[in-house]
């Protein structure tokens, strides 16, 4: 069934149970008990799923996920510091320049649009730069929908006794990751993504002992995750105005992610939709940008057919115009489109976007299956 809004397959905002979207219709006093009742579960959840309730703490930041991530590094990075940023795509892109911003120091390495940044890589660049203090890497970089190999990333930087940071706004809550066993300095996620809730705010969890000892650090008032944090421990409130509704939808969110099966429910549906989808298709004849083994369970980058009868524009209009919204692609080596797999979508959805997909095929006149081109040889790097 087509519901009048369409279908966001796009990898946050994305389409929101209904129930989630029920639980924004009471106002919340942001001073007031019952509102910071809601927070501190919200944030004793997120420690819970993250496995740090012993060793790390969970900060909520007001704002979008950028804002998270860049009160994160401003607060936890000594203003001197230097920082090993790894790039493959926008996302880790844009944790240079925030770095830039700040003024912190970095060095990069950067695989370009979609090319995973190795254990073996960071391991020598550590070694060569003994200033490096702190990694930064992105879970699952959302512009190509690879799933970086982190565990490998994090045993770098445990040999080394480097602190990393890891973006993981896309997969935290579908992916397992555990800040203790990994381990992780501080992780950065928000509400809008795997765990289904709506845009508004973005939250850290951070070491205890990293956190306490990163006051006066940041360079901004309202990002300064420190005194977010220690405010809220004393009053139970966020400093400034908090998105109460937000707040309350996540609760819910956080609520229905439980009843699921928690991170692996999550995973096994955002699995099933990845791997019904690709299915679906490769048989119209696209082909995805990575090999199966760099698929994540949240976004896939599709290449374009190479026929100037194919218009993203227009293909975006007839697909949208039988319930789903897809997101363009952001490659420079190739045209390509991409397709998520997060939020209130199932088996039904997965093949009526199928079928438009066919559709819109159809309507512009390409003939099925589609003329792709080949896979660039050099993507096909194995772990
Ligand atoms: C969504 C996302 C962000 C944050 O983006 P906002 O638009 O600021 O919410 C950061 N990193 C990754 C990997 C993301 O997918």
């Amino acid at each position: 069934m087509i519901q009048k809004d369409p279908y966001l397959l796009t990898p946050g905002p994305l389409t929101t149970s209904l129930s989630v979207k029920q639980a924004m219709l009471r106002d919340w006093g942001s001073w007031d008990g019952d509102f910071n009742g809601l927070t501190a579960e919200v944030c004793e959840r997120l420690l819970e799923v993250a496995g740090g309730r012993n060793s790390h703490v969970c900060v909520p930041m007001q704002g979008s996920g950028t804002f998270a991530v860049e009160a994160t590094l401003g607060t936890v990075i000594p203003p001197t510091s230097t920082t090993l940023v790894l790039m493959n795509g926008a996302y880790g892109q844009r944790i240079g320049k925030i770095l830039d911003t700040l003024g912190r120091p970095y060095l990069a390495i950067d695989k370009g649009d979609y090319h995973p940044p190795r254990g073996d890589e960071v391991a020598v660049a550590l070694q060569e730069h003994p200033e490096i203090e702190q990694v930064v890497v992105v879970h699952c970089e959302t512009s190509s929908g690879i799933l970086n190999p982190i565990e490998e990333i994090a045993e770098a930087c445990r040999k080394a006794r480097k602190r990393l940071i890891i973006d993981s706004m896309s997969a935290f809550g579908a992916l397992p990751i555990n800040v203790v066993e990994l381990p992780c300095a501080a992780l950065v996620s928000s509400a809008n993504k795997c765990f289904e809730g709506v845009p508004g705010f973005g939250f850290a969890i951070v070491e205890r002992e990293l956190l306490s000892a990163s006051a006066g650090q940041c360079h901004s008032l309202s990002l300064d995750l420190h005194d977010q944090w220690k405010y809220m421990e004393k009053t139970g409130q966020w400093r400034y105005t908090p998105p109460t509704h937000v707040v309350a939808a996540f609760l819910q969110a956080m609520r229905e992610h439980e009843a699921e099966g928690g991170v692996d429910g999550r995973l096994a549906r955002y699995s099933r939709n990845r791997d019904r989808l690709v299915a679906g298709l490769r048989d119209i004849g696209f082909r995805t940008l990575l090999a199966d083994e760099w698929l994540s369970p949240i976004i896939t980058t599709f290449l374009s057919p190479n026929s100037p009868a194919f218009e993203f524009r227009r293909f975006y209009d007839a697909i949208k115009a039988r319930g789903f919204l897809i997101y363009p692609g952001k490659l420079t080596v190739a045209d390509s489109f991409r397709v998520g797999c997060i939020g209130q979508l199932h088996d039904e959805q997965i093949d009526a976007v199928i079928t438009a997909v066919a559709e819109a095929c159809q309507e512009l006149g390409l003939s099925i299956p589609v003329a792709v081109p080949a896979l660039a040889p050099d993507n096909l790097e194995t772990v």
